[in-house]
């Protein structure tokens, strides 16, 4: 395994966490404390999962406002839209927007096990462009217009109208979808998100910094302009490495999957995998990635590591304060484009 140690980098890496939302009561409050510690390493936003064909609705919400309510940084929500009419996702769409979320992962989702693509159980929306349109569509109709008063000016010119911004990240396949034919599909599913009106991508995970580097290229080539992020996910098990591959459909990386099988202590292997993705990470970094999109799995210390060995962590942020209040935390900066 390689040691790689930290060096602060020179210019502000933005970065941000993904999470899910807790299945028992127990993981609800170990969830709250990773929150609070994630929350005090200053990301851009956290995101929450949605589970398929909304079997997570209420507990995604409830995550999203526990983020609301304790920290600033800012919630984003999965959403995801198979097997929905267009009622039912603007339904959705309202409710978290009244719930005070402003940004978005725009996903199409997998249909059931044992339907196949195309049937009519897939719903009024084939795309997750279609559910970014949506949301555009409902935002317009759902978030108050803020007044603010510019002093010393008279009457309807001293008041200022706007709405709040919402950020809509659409999903990019760095080694393809599973379901897609060719490269270039993917990339044409990517202009179609962009043209829907999506300003961010996140991609599925990857093993190699090639796979990343070599589709931000096509993208780019093909005219995609928003930023993408790299997702990276820390693998710090066999067992979670195979169960990852299953649901990603992503192939087996040999390497990490070897270094893994021959190391008999759960720590080694822990190593291993921070080691594996803060090398990725420091990769895609240099090759020009906007910032890292850490997989957390609902725990803190290893991807803080991973942030913290790649030199994108600032150290004195690292503990969340003992009274939490929004104001005791850095107000957040937006560093990826919102409309
Ligand atoms: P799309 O991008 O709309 O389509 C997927 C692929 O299908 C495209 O890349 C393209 O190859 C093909 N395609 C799409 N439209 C067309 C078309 N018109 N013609 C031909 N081919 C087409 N799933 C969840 O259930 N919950 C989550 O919270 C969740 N989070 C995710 C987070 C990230 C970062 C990623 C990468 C995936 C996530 N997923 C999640 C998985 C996602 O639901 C699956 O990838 C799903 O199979 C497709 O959704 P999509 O938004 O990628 O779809």
């Amino acid at each position: 395994t390689e040691t790689t140690t930290s060096t602060p980098r020179t210019t502000h890496v933005p970065f941000s966490f993904e999470l899910y939302p807790p299945k028992t009561d127990a993981a609800v409050s170990a969830l709250h404390t990773t929150i609070d510690h994630l929350a005090a390493a200053g990301p851009e936003f956290l995101s929450v999962t949605y589970g398929a064909n909304g079997s997570s609705r209420s507990s995604s919400l409830e995550v999203l406002r526990y983020i609301l309510e304790h920290t600033t940084v800012d919630p984003m929500a999965h959403l995801t839209c198979v097997g929905s009419s267009n009622v039912e996702a603007s339904v959705l769409i309202r409710e978290f927007l009244d719930a005070g979320v402003r940004s978005f992962l725009a996903l199409r989702g997998d249909p059931p096990q044992g339907v196949a693509e195309g049937e009519t159980f897939l719903g009024d929306l084939h795309s997750a462009a279609e559910l970014v349109q949506l949301i555009h569509r409902v935002q317009a109709e759902r978030v108050p217009y803020r007044e603010t008063v510019i002093p010393g000016l008279p009457g309807a010119r001293g008041v200022k109208t706007e709405r709040d911004k919402v950020r809509i990240a659409v999903a990019g396949f760095p080694n393809g979808h599973p379901r897609s034919r060719a490269t270039s599909q993917d990339i044409d599913t990517l202009l179609a998100k962009q043209a829907a009106g999506a300003n961010l991508g996140i991609t599925q995970l990857f093993f190699h910094a090639d796979d990343y580097l070599t589709f931000i290229e096509r993208a780019r080539r093909a005219g995609v302009e928003f930023p993408i992020l790299p997702g990276i996910m820390p693998v710090t098990s066999p067992g979670r490495l195979r169960r990852i591959l299953e649901l990603s459909g992503e192939e087996l990386p040999s390497d990490l999957a070897i270094q893994l099988e021959v190391e008999p202590t759960p720590e080694g292997q822990r190593e291993i995998g921070i080691a594996h993705a803060t090398q990725l990470a420091q990769q895609v970094l240099d090759g020009g990635a906007p910032g890292l999109h850490l997989y957390a799995f609902n725990q803190h210390p290893t991807v803080l590591e991973v942030l913290h060995r790649c030199g994108a962590l600032d150290t004195r942020k690292l503990h969340p304060a003992s009274t939490r209040s929004a104001s005791s935390y850095p107000a957040f900066s937006v560093a990826y484009p919102v409309r």
